[in-house]
């Protein structure tokens, strides 16, 4: 069994892209430029987006961090996506989700500038990743694209089985864990909660993606020998013996099916410091296709 270590995987990504930035400020260029927004102050996104903000600065990126407050009218975050789509210093924009109930999660997003959209939530760039035209890809299925390639998996002629298929990771990885490239060239199977025979499917799986943040759903006799497991979930569950008084948990019952894998990616270290490097590497590609 390998551990697809995302922390690992990530750090090169995170190195290259260094490297490729201080060459451009040698050359005299600015550097790429991340601009996030968080609206509230919900806990799990601060420390998400804090994270994006420190990772940027880790590498030489500029960002802004645009903090406003939960009341803010939806005209009012509209005007500030206005601002920074207009912003030729600005190569990528995030607005964080989730965002207050008064708000439309879908103007929001269609608000963003195409060419700045490096959550790949625009209808225009799911429609491009739809169509297989080079756009900007979730950074979630993006970073497991990513870490697939940085360990070789081999994916062409396997069956991939996705569970879960929202449109921020499961609909996205299935769509290119399908397209005729690589990583991908899957036969892929997308399951949900009105799958009624999980099991079966799960243990046709060459490939799993487990992306329905059920702490520790899929268990050892749910997969087969030798499967590639990728673990998407985050679910905090309390745990006294932490600080913190949560624990982190996968959707993967990781101590029973991490000995039936060929590779499993661990919670944390896994997928999540791949989200990170994936929203860079859109936002470094932002910045190029502008050159
Ligand atoms: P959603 O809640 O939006 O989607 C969950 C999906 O799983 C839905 O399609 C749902 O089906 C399906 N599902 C739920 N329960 C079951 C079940 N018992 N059997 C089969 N399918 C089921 O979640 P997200 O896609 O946003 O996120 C999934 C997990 O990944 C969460 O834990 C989240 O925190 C984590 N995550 C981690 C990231 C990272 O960087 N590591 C990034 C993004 C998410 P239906 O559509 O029928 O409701």
């Amino acid at each position: 069994m390998q551990l697809l270590d995302g922390k690992l995987a990530a750090q090169a990504i995170k190195e290259d892209l260094k490297e490729k930035t201080s060459a451009l400020l040698q050359k005299g260029k600015r550097a790429p430029h991340l601009a996030a927004i968080l609206v509230g102050n919900n806990g799990a996104s601060e420390t998400y987006v804090a994270s994006k903000v420190k990772t940027c600065a880790e590498i030489g990126f500029g960002s802004t961090l645009k903090r406003l407050p939960e009341d803010i009218s939806e005209e009012g975050l509209l005007a500030e996506i206005e601002e920074l789509n207009n912003n030729p210093e600005v190569d990528g924009i995030l607005v964080q989700l989730p965002l207050p109930k008064h708000i439309s999660d879908e103007k929001v997003i269609s608000a963003i500038h195409p060419s700045k959209d490096v959550d790949g939530f625009h209808p225009v760039s799911v429609g491009n990743m739809v169509a297989g035209t080079p756009t900007f890809i979730p950074a979630t299925p993006y970073g497991i694209l990513l870490l697939l390639e940085h360990y070789k998996v081999e994916t062409k002629g396997k069956h991939a089985v996705v569970i879960g298929r929202s449109h921020i990771v499961g609909t996205p990885m299935s769509i290119l864990l399908s397209r005729k490239a690589y990583p991908g060239n899957c036969t892929v199977t997308i399951c949900h909660s009105a799958t009624t025979n999980l099991k079966e499917m799960t243990l046709q799986g060459d490939i799993i993606v487990a992306a329905l943040g059920q702490a520790e759903f899929l268990t050892g006799d749910m997969v087969k020998e030798g499967a590639v497991i990728v673990d998407v979930g985050i679910t905090r569950v309390n745990d006294a013996t932490k600080k913190s008084g949560f624990a982190l948990k996968g959707d993967v019952k990781f101590d029973e099916v991490a000995p039936k894998s060929s590779g499993i990616t661990p919670v944390p270290g896994g997928v999540g410091p791949m989200t990170i490097a994936g929203l860079l590497m859109n936002t470094y590609n932002a910045y190029v296709s502008k050159l």
